[in-house]
């Protein structure tokens, strides 16, 4: 009930912050206060997002375009396949790559691609997945690129080669290489860089497959990371992008596209069918992309950075507190202290998840983080006072 009110009060700058009152250029505007308070109905606590838009808290609030035309998909009828297919054409249009589809998440489409890479189009492949005798059934990935969403590969029943150097990529590579499978936020732990990778699988003749799940904004990055050499990329609709919460994108190859959508519904007989998306869910993603393009993402730095300001104001009044702004996408800040301050980064981290209202922070390498990246410019003020006070040892 509050929040439509609160947001208009954040959008006079009416809020008492001092120096930095928040405007609300570049901030998502919300969608009419709803008729009923459900989250109150049911118990369940809101928070506020001073962090990123992890899947876990519920991935970042949507373009208000996006929600648009989620409403006209919701309220219109078109047959799935047309437009699926439309949908598709219009992203890839708008990204300059090859071919595109909208899946259910970023994970859902690491599962497609891969499947694709088994089965193209046969009919027969397609329904006998994730069972893959007589057919490729090897990823190669490089050691340092494990990670959680490795599942969404091993989903299609194939086998994850461990390597290191170029010399093992050449030497993993045989005729079972289904895919080779770079993991970008993982880079940094492996010994081969995404070209040269992307390379090796043009040499060889394997498709390669690279997670760029996270790494919008910057908007370029869509194009950017497409023009790497991988046969197919992902990202997440419901994170930077500021689409559907549960909808990505697989960009790539024109037949490999081809047959990941063959792979999933509307087929019912196939390894992704449980993956579906909707009309609305198709739209949104589309308009997520066109609005990511548009969107003035320096003025929405500055405009963030401006309200950590407000906040820094605060901290930085409290005896042993220092401040450090660091780029992690938008702008956020380190907070450091010396023994004045009676707290571990922990604790202080647990009370403001624990107070009223609930504020979600991070720590990086041991240092609390606020990022106002989330935030709704109402809410500057109550992190600015709640982190002063936790601070002061008043939580
Ligand atoms: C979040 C994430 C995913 C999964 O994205 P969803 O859209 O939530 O399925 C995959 N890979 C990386 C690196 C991620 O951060």
């Amino acid at each position: 009930m509050t929040s439509r009110r609160a947001f208009l009060k954040g959008l006079c700058g009416v809020a008492p912050l001092g120096s930095a009152a928040p405007t609300a250029v570049a901030s998502a505007v919300k969608p009419a206060a709803a008729s009923r308070d459900y989250f109150g109905e049911l118990g369940v606590e809101s928070f506020i997002n001073a962090l990123a838009p992890y899947s876990t808290l519920g991935g970042n609030q949507m373009w208000p375009e996006v929600i648009d035309a989620m409403d006209y998909g919701m309220g219109h009828r078109a047959r799935m396949k047309d437009l699926h297919d439309a949908v598709g054409r219009r992203i890839a249009s708008l990204i300059g790559c090859e071919a595109a589809m909208v899946s259910a998440g970023a994970t859902s489409a690491i599962t497609l691609g891969t499947a694709a890479c088994l089965t193209g189009m046969d009919e027969e492949r397609i329904q006998r997945l994730p069972d893959v005798t007589g057919m490729k059934s090897e990823v190669i990935i490089q050691r340092g690129h494990r990670y959680s969403y490795n599942h969404a590969v091993r989903n299609c029943g194939v086998r994850l080669v461990e390597v290191e150097t170029v010399d093992d990529v050449e030497r993993a590579i045989n005729e079972k290489t289904a895919m080779l499978y770079f993991v970008w936020i993982r880079g940094s732990f492996g010994k081969i860089d995404a070209e040269t990778f992307a390379g090796l699988g043009k040499r060889h003749g394997v498709a390669s497959f690279i997670d760029t799940s996270t790494r919008v904004p910057p908007a370029e990055n869509l194009k950017k990371l497409s023009n790497l050499g991988f046969d197919l990329k992902c990202f997440s609709g419901g994170k930077g992008l500021k689409g559907p919460y549960s909808a990505g994108l697989l960009l790539g190859k024109k037949e490999l596209i081809a047959a990941a959508r063959r792979n999933g519904a509307p087929h019912d007989d196939t390894i992704g069918r449980g993956m579906k998306v909707s009309k609305e869910e198709l739209l949104g993603m589309m308009v997520a992309v066109e609005k990511t393009f548009r969107h003035d993402l320096e003025a929405e730095k500055r405009e963030k950075g401006t309200w950590l300001d407000a906040i820094d104001v605060e901290v930085q009044s409290i005896a042993g507190v220092e401040t450090e702004r660091v780029l992690d996408r938008l702008p956020a800040m380190l907070i450091r202290w010396d023994s004045r301050v009676n707290l571990t980064p922990e604790q202080a981290r647990t009370q403001l998840r624990e107070g009223d209202p609930s504020i979600e922070t991070r720590l990086v390498d041991g240092v609390l983080s606020v990022n106002t990246w989330c935030l709704d410019p109402e809410q500057v003020p109550t992190v600015r006072r709640r982190v002063g006070e936790v601070l002061r040892g008043r939580a």
